[in-house]
């Protein structure tokens, strides 16, 4: 063993809040209550923001001018003192958020840039990324256990999500962990169905389109994915409609739930078998719900801009990040018996269909779409970008053995009219672009 790696050793510790909380590691799935998770919270954001005060001077400088000192917090509502933090102020700035050595810094991982600008550099000690942000687990609602089979279909490049689920499986849940990736130079769906046969994996983690695409080959290949008996088929990276979920839960013959995180904080919600909502990771991230045009916190059910402070992160602290995600936090208890409250997301603003003069979700129109058995696995919605869609088309492929026709087309036109009450045409095509990155529902013309 090195000196340096023996040096770095002596250093692991956790901070003195986790070590207060974090003695059972399946605390916050089931057994924490509100109380306790609000002192959770004040406590972590008391002693963050401490450090942030101490040690970092773009965070002194944001305090100095809200004019709020870290000895000031004193109940979990003075965390709404505490100045927001924008994308903006990142872009270009990578090490912006230290309150630690530079050396320190054991990961950089870069914004995939979605939505444009200068890069957002996030960096992570050894400390933050593996031995916090792995203590609290959520047994009951992503339950993966040592023995269990994981294909990681996420992207490991230029991406944060391949890393982060590949530590969680690997360390976190103590499980095997296949690194199939998604895009990569290497990463085919051949491939990695290749490895799926081989291997047999009983969890798989990879994006809506990419769980169609190894679909696809699977059937190519004559390959059973219902023969795998998956636990569980996770999704995360982008969205789907419900009825595009329920096409790929006949394939894969398992539950599809989706896992919500960023770049820039990590892991935040987790759905349980409800599929409705995400259950909030209260463990790692206290959330809140601002009016994005004022910067006032909302009521619960209102919907506003998602606001995320990491309760783990003390090397890089992230206090009151503005997300850009939209959505709204609900607490009524659900049916599924997991205690953390639950947040509905509403989108962005950005990847709306403009209609006669309001904004419509690529996932309502989707929703209906799938719900056309005439209708195949691959389509998109072709819009004006400069003016307002006085129809929508749709560009789409046919369910193995349909027939393009002009009357089929008609026939769909005139259900999703009825459905939506929207005009639609169809034109159907014989393959689309399969996608390499994320997938794109939504292309001009
Ligand atoms: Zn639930």
């Amino acid at each position: 063993m090195s000196s340096l790696f023996e040096k770095k050793l002596k250093k692991v510790r956790y901070p003195n809040v986790m070590m207060r909380y974090f003695n059972n590691n399946d605390y916050f799935d089931t057994k924490a209550t509100t109380k306790k998770i609000e002192q959770f919270h004040l406590d972590s954001i008391r002693e963050i923001s401490k450090k942030a005060y101490k040690d970092n001077e773009f965070y002194r400088n944001k305090m100095d001018q809200a004019g709020i000192h870290p000895n000031q917090i004193k109940t979990l509502e003075d965390l709404q003192r505490l100045p927001l933090l924008t994308k903006d102020e990142l872009r270009g700035k990578p090490y912006i958020l230290l309150t630690c050595e530079k050396e320190d810094i054991a990961l950089v991982q870069v914004s995939t840039g979605t939505t444009g600008g200068e890069e957002i550099y996030m960096m992570y000690t050894w400390n933050d990324y593996y031995l916090h942000d792995l203590a609290p687990r959520y047994p009951k609602l992503f339950p993966v256990d040592p023995g269990d089979v994981c294909l990681n279909g996420l992207p490991y490049e230029m991406s944060a999500a391949g890393l982060a689920f590949h530590k969680t499986f690997m360390e976190g849940c103590q499980a095997t962990v296949i690194p199939a990736g998604k895009g990569g130079a290497y990463s085919t769906p051949k491939k990695t169905l290749k490895m799926i046969r081989d291997l047999q994996p009983n969890v798989v983690i990879t994006s809506p389109s990419w769980a169609m695409l190894l679909a696809e080959e699977a059937e190519e290949q004559e390959f059973d994915l219902q023969s795998l008996q998956l636990k569980n088929l996770w999704l995360t990276g982008e969205g789907c409609s419900p009825a595009f979920r329920e096409r790929l839960e006949r394939i894969w013959g398992t539950t599809a739930n989706f896992f919500y995180g960023s770049l820039e904080c990590g892991v935040l919600g987790i759905e349980c078998d409800d599929h409705d909502g995400y259950h909030l990771a209260q463990a790692h991230a206290i959330v809140e719900i601002i009016d994005p045009e004022t910067g006032e916190v909302l009521e619960e059910g209102d919907i506003g801009e998602i606001v995320v402070t990491s309760t783990l992160r003390y090397d890089t602290p992230i206090i009151r990040f503005r997300t850009g995600d939209l959505g709204y936090i609900d607490k009524t208890p659900c049916s599924c018996g997991v205690t953390l409250p639950k947040f509905y997301l509403r989108g962005r603003v950005a990847d709306q269909i403009r209609y006669k003069g309001t904004t419509l979700s690529p996932f309502y129109l989707e929703e209906f779409l799938m719900r056309q058995q005439e209708v195949g696995n691959w389509f998109e919605f072709v819009v004006n970008e400069d003016s307002d869609n006085e129809v929508i088309r749709v560009r789409c492929e046919l369910a193995n053995g349909v027939r393009p026709s002009k009357e089929l087309a008609e026939q769909l036109s005139s259900k999703m009219e009825f459905s939506t009450g929207i005009p639609f045409t169809f034109e159907f095509v014989k393959q689309l672009p399969r996608p390499q990155g994320k997938t794109r529902r939504v292309v001009t013309e």
